[in-house]
Formats: C-alpha cells, structure tokens, sequence
C-alpha cells in the first residue's frame, strides 16, 4: 500500500466510522430475544463468514445450546478484502484474524472437515474417519471453484500466463493469493502498455456465482488504475447475461461509468468454454435468437430460431470469475440438487432455507442453492430466518420465517467510486432513502473501504447487529 493511501485512510477514517455508525442505526437491532432451551445437539459444517454468523446468532438467542462446529480453518478470511488488495488499497494482512476469536470453548469444535454426509443416519464423517451425530444440522460450508469447467484450464493457471482471478484462495487454510496475484497482473499490464495498448479480457463464467459483481468491480478499477497511470487498453467484458446487471437502473449506472474508461466492449450472453493458455486464446459460446415476422393479432413471433456462435478472442491479458458449486462432499451427497440451474448446490427452500427433503438440515450462505443470497448481508438475513426456523422444527411449529433474498453489492466503478445496491427477489430493495442505486457516490466509497470491515469483525461475525 502507498504512503498516500495510508495517510488518505487516516483523514477519512472518522468520517468512515459516522458512516459505520449510521449504518448501525440503520440496522434492526431490535429487543434483546427471550432465549430458548433446547437439549439438542446441533451441529454446523463450515467455518466461514455464514457459520460463525449463524453461531453467534444461536449462542445469544438459545439457553446453553449443545452446539459442535466442524471447521478446518483456524484463520478467517475476510474476502471482500480480496478485491482491495488486488488494486493496492488493502495489504493482505489486513483481511485476515483468528477464528478462535468467535469461536467460544462452550462450543465443540473440530477443525476437521467433513467428507461425506449421511443425512439419513443424522451423522456426518470426517476427513480423519469421525462420525459425528446430530439432531439438527446447519450447512454452511461456502463454494468450491471449478475452474476445470473451462477447457484447457486448471486452477494452477491462475498467475500464469497472464492469467489472473482475485478469487483464489483457501479457505480452508485462511489463505488468498488472489489479491497479491491481480495486483501484480495489474502492474504487469501497466509495464506491457508501455509498449503498446493491450486488450485485457475480464469474464465472468456461468451459473452461480457468489459475489458475482466482482467480474466488473475489478474491471473498472483495473481500468481506472491504468488510466491513472496515463494508459488505456481494449478491455472486454464477457457475461451469460443480456445486461451489466439485473436492475435496469443498475446496469444505466454501470454503462454510463463504463464511458469514463478507454474502450470496454460487453460481450453479452457469452459463455466461456475454452481457453487456451499458452496461445491466449479465449473461446465462448454466444447462445441467440433471431426472430421474424411480429404478429401484432396473435402477439407473437411468426419464427423464432435459436442460434449457437462459436467466437474466439485472441488477449494479451485475462481475468478469470471462475465457475462455482457447493463442495465435493455436498455434491456427491444426496443433499444437492441433480438438475436445473441449482444442479450441484444446496437443495433448499429459498424462503424457509429448510432442506427440500431433510427437516432437520438447514442451509446458510453461499452453499445454498436459491436465486440470490451469496453475500455476507444475506448471510446475516438467512441467520435470523435459519434461527426462528430452528427453533420452530424444535418446538414442531409450522415455519413462519422466510428469507426474502436479501442481498448488498458495492460495485466499485473506480477509486473513490461505489455504486451500493441493496435487492431482493423482487428486485431493488433500498432499505435508506439516501441509497441511490443509479450513481455512484465517494460516500459508499469510505464507508466499504473504512468502516465496511471493522463492522464485519466487530459486529457482524459476533450478531450484534
Ligand atoms: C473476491 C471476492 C469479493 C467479494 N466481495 C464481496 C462484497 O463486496 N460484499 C459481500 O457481501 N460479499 C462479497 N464476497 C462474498 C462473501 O465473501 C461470501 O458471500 C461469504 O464469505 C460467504 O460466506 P460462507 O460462510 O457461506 O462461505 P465461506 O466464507 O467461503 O466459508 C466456507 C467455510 O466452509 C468450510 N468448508 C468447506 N467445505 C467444508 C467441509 N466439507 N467440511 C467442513 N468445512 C468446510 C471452509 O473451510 C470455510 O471455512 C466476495 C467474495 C470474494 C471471493
């Protein structure tokens, strides 16, 4: 990090922590519950962002609670960080702290992980061959990446070959190269443009993806650093989907903000296939529909063909969103789904995240296979509709609690720049007056750089908010 982004952090971070004060006002802190009793043994997978959410929550709301967490990870990671210490803003130790800090010693923990599931045996096995039993099971064991999905391409390409992804990392171990190897990539397209303009590829693959903006936050501050250092480049941009985002109003933001940079060119409906790492060649599939003869009596179209394109693009530079499932052990379980567009993940209600055919698992987090729901804000909403839940299957009340798809992206359109947008299934959802969705503003800039993160350690992890 530079002197000038230390000294800039420090005259800004007050005003950082009013916004994180007003943030807290916001939010529903509402009275303090009645707890409940319950002789159950409860257990959670996973030892990310959603299950010490879900821990926290349980251990304030229930009476001395019998609850085992399986997680390997002694280190917590703090990911959106990632993005800050891919474009020099964050250092990389900064994102990082002990999860024993959130993991109290009443709560059993076995930094294990599991390896099969057995949901009709209400037991799971671990790596070192321990069954572990439950009454309750709360599934929250985040993605694993596949970027073998891609042909030619296998996640050690990453940092290669001008290849870079700010999502790698371990989060079983607490580690993310991601951000030191995109901040060096970005550094090297710098070098590369002084000999001449460079065209640079971010694409974001299919399917679910957690955080799924990221394809563009990183793009636009990639192209802002290069501008800020007197270059430009002929930056791509490749998606599944028809527009930058699923709310009109968003995408108007992002393609105005898209006009401020040299040249980026949308490469909508464009799936990535293939990538050949040695020649930098990316290959997508571009599915289309040509339609003809509009037939105003019967509203329809006389002919409707669809048509499948075979298009390659020669780069200089790549930046991968990789594709995404639930991991391994939930995949060969019988806990996902088989097919439709929630193949591989999670098989939950989307509202009442109660397993579709298991009553007694629930799931939390990025692992869940529903529309919306992979990001740390709907990690902190599921937690409290998973809690009621519980606590409904336990008494054997009907389930009255439903997540509403609660979701929060800061799109970072440059340094000094987000776009905050808060949603739901049913679309945008601004839940303060002050948050404009159709332009970017400084002010969700010092809030998610200075104060995003001290409120995730400090209030998010531990429920207080
Ligand atoms: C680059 C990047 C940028 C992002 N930006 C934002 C952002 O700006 N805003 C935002 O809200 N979110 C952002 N996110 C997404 C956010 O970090 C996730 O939504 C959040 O961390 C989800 O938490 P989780 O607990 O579901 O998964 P994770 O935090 O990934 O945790 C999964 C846990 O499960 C464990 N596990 C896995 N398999 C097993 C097993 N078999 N047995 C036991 N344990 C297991 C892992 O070790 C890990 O501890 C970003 C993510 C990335 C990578």
């Amino acid at each position: 990090m530079s002197k000038n982004s230390i000294s800039r952090r420090n005259a800004l971070k007050y005003i950082g922590l009013s916004v994180a004060a007003t943030s807290a006002l916001h939010a529903n802190w509402g009275e303090a519950p009645k707890k409940s009793a319950t002789n159950k043994k409860i257990l959670i997978v996973g030892g990310g962002s959603s299950a010490i959410i879900i821990l926290s929550t349980l251990l304030k709301s229930m009476q001395n609670p019998d609850i085992t967490i399986i997680a390997p990870n002694e280190v917590h990671l703090y990911q959106p960080g990632q993005l800050y210490v891919a474009t020099g803003v964050f250092d990389k130790d900064e994102i990082t702290k002990d999860n024993a800090d959130y993991i109290p010693k009443s709560v059993h923990w076995i930094k294990e992980k599991v390896e099969k599931f057995l949901p009709e045996q209400n037991a799971v096995i671990t790596d070192n061959a321990k069954k572990v039993s439950y009454d309750y099971l709360i599934v929250a064991t985040g993605t694993q990446y596949r970027f073998n999905y891609i042909e030619g391409l296998t996640q050690d390409d990453i940092g290669t070959n001008n290849l870079a992804s700010v999502y790698i990392n371990d989060t079983d171990k607490g580690t993310a190269d991601g951000g030191p190897l995109t901040w060096k990539w970005l550094n090297e397209i710098k070098e590369a443009s002084k000999e001449r303009k460079q065209t640079v590829l971010f694409v974001k693959a299919s399917g679910m993806l957690k955080c799924g903006a990221t394809a563009q936050k990183i793009m636009y501050m990639s192209a802002d650093y290069l501008k800020k250092s007197g270059f430009g480049a002929n930056y791509i941009y490749s998606t599944t989907s028809s527009r930058l985002f699923g709310s009109k109003i968003v995408s108007g933001a992002l393609e105005k903000a898209q006009t401020k940079y040299d040249t980026i060119k949308n490469l909508y409906k464009h799936n990535i296939i293939a990538i050949d790492v040695k020649n930098k060649i990316a290959t997508y599939e571009h599915k289309y529909q040509i339609k003809e003869g509009w037939d105003p009596d019967f509203k329809e179209w006389e002919s409707i063909e669809d048509k499948r394109d075979i298009i390659k693009v020669k780069y200089d530079f790549l930046h991968l969103v990789p594709p995404m499932s639930a991991p391994d052990a939930l995949v060969n379980s019988t806990l996902c789904k088989k097919e439709g567009m929630f193949k591989d993940w999670l098989d939950v209600d989307e509202e009442t995240l109660q397993h579709t055919q298991y009553e007694n698992i629930f799931g939390i987090g990025d692992v869940c296979g529903t529309p919306l729901g992979k990001t740390i804000p709907s990690a902190q909403h599921q937690a409290k509709i998973v809690l009621k839940n519980l606590q409904s299957v336990i008494s054997k009340k009907e389930l009255q609690a439903k997540f509403d798809g609660h979701s929060v992206c800061p799109i970072k359109v440059g340094f000094g720049e987000v776009v905050m947008v808060e949603f739901n299934y049913a679309g945008l959802n601004p839940s303060i007056s002050y948050l404009d969705a159709s332009k970017p503003s400084w002010l969700w800039w010092i809030y998610d750089v200075y104060a995003a993160k001290p409120l995730y350690w400090n209030a998010i992890l531990p429920a207080r908010i």
